[in-house]
């Protein structure tokens, strides 16, 4: 961590230490967190800083040399009294600044994972049209086709997701800007609230998904394109390699499931399902909406099993729960989808009976698991690397 000391005399901060894996980090303007307060080792001892390159002290000591996003440089750089402004309150810097601006660029890795899919499914779709095998295009075997509506599944939920984050964020922000040009009454000031929950409660779900999809869709994709797929000649090598970061930076899936948990076990994700349950359902989706009412009421008996529990054996299952919910999420905006479009339709229809046997699997899971056998699980920490 860089440390930041102030100079009375010249009424400046300065920036010494290092920080590895910074994207763009040769850029003119950098934002820093660094820590401010001597003696402290939490993050209320941050702060945030904003260094000009013109007043020096910065160097590039390394790019990295990466598996993908070769077109974006990530640098080791190294602060050597390097002149600094506050930027907002001391002590602020992490637990303030940083999480709303990492809560932004979650959201972003969350479009860049539905590009990445986008690009993943036209690459497959145009290599399955063209590629003949035994004297047929290969789109015409069930396992490739099979392959390819999946990922068309995916991408279409997790760019639904995308969207109904987005646009939550939207209207909360929007809220936010009104009220600096004058005083929101208590009904609006009840909407801004409300929405900022369900952008805080979807953007680690949306990261999660989105990022975890991508990958799959990538590999999946690379498998459609056969041997050609391992070779440099088709832009899926790139897009497999360029996929795998998503899953990483702006907080691992571990980490988005850490921030998401909270609201599998405070009912915020059930709260929303029941909200999407309640909206009104056209006659010819009643079925496969009575599917996902069945699903949520499976989630909700899921929850119960680890309600009151320890939290090693919550964390232990939170990740199963947090996918869960997501499923179900994105069924629901399917459903909505596919109601005002048709061309959703079929994602709809592969995506739900998917996460209906996703789900079955991960309740039957935790239902059958006993707090014993988390013993066999625990026993890993106990090993080591043999010596060579
Ligand atoms: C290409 C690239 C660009 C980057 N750009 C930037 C940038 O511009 N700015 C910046 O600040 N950072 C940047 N990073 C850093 C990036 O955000 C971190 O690498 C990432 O958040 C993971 O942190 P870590 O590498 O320290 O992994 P670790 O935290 O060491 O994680 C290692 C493993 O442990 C797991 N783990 C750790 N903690 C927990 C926990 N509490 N619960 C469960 N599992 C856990 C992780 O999920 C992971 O599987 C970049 C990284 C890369 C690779």
């Amino acid at each position: 961590m860089l440390r930041a000391t102030y100079n009375e005399e010249k009424g400046m901060w300065y920036l010494n230490g290092v920080k590895r894996f910074i994207t763009n980090g040769d850029a003119q303007i950098k934002l820093v967190l660094a820590r401010s307060e001597e003696g402290t080792t939490d993050g209320r001892g941050l702060s945030y800083f904003v260094h000009d390159q013109k007043w020096g002290g910065v160097k590039v000591r390394r790019i990295e040399n990466k598996l993908g996003i070769k077109g974006s440089p990530t640098c080791e750089l190294v602060f050597t009294n390097a002149p600094a402004k506050l930027v907002g309150e001391r002590r602020l810097g992490l637990i303030k600044y940083v999480m709303s601006l990492m809560n932004g660029a979650r959201l972003g890795v969350g479009a860049q994972s539905v590009g990445l899919s986008e690009a993943a499914y036209r690459e497959a779709l145009k290599y399955a049209h063209e590629r003949a095998q035994f004297g047929k295009p290969i789109i015409q075997f069930p396992a490739v086709y099979e392959m390819l509506a999946v990922i068309k599944s995916k991408l279409q939920a997790s760019r639904a997701l995308l969207y109904e984050t987005t646009r939550y964020v939207d209207l909360y922000k929007a809220y936010g800007f009104l009220a600096q040009e004058r005083k929101l009454e208590t009904e609006e000031k009840a909407e801004a609230k409300k929405y900022q929950k369900l952008a805080d409660m979807l953007t680690p779900m949306l990261k999660l998904m989105s990022s975890e999809y991508c990958n799959q869709n990538a590999y999946d994709s690379l498998q459609i394109h056969g041997g050609s797929g391992f070779m440099k000649d088709y832009p899926i090598e790139r897009i497999y390699r360029d996929a795998r970061i998503t899953t990483i930076y702006e907080g691992t899936s571990q980490l988005q499931v850490v921030a998401a948990q909270r609201y599998v076990t405070n009912g915020g994700y059930l709260g929303l399902m029941k909200e999407y349950a309640s909206l009104p359902v056209r006659a010819d989706y009643e079925q496969i909406s009575k599917t996902i009412v069945e699903m949520t009421a499976q989630y909700e008996k899921a929850v119960e099993l680890i309600a009151g529990k320890e939290s090693d054996y919550i964390d232990f299952h939170a990740r199963r729960l947090v996918e869960m919910a997501s499923h179900i999420v994105m069924s629901y905006l399917l459903l909505i989808d596919a109601q005002r479009d048709s061309s959703y339709d079929n994602s709809l229809q592969i995506f739900v009976a998917k996460s209906k046997s996703w789900n079955d699997e991960r309740y039957t899971y935790l239902k059958e698991f006993s707090p014993c056998q988390l013993s066999s699980f625990l026993a890993v920490k106990e090993e080591t690397v043999p010596q060579a």
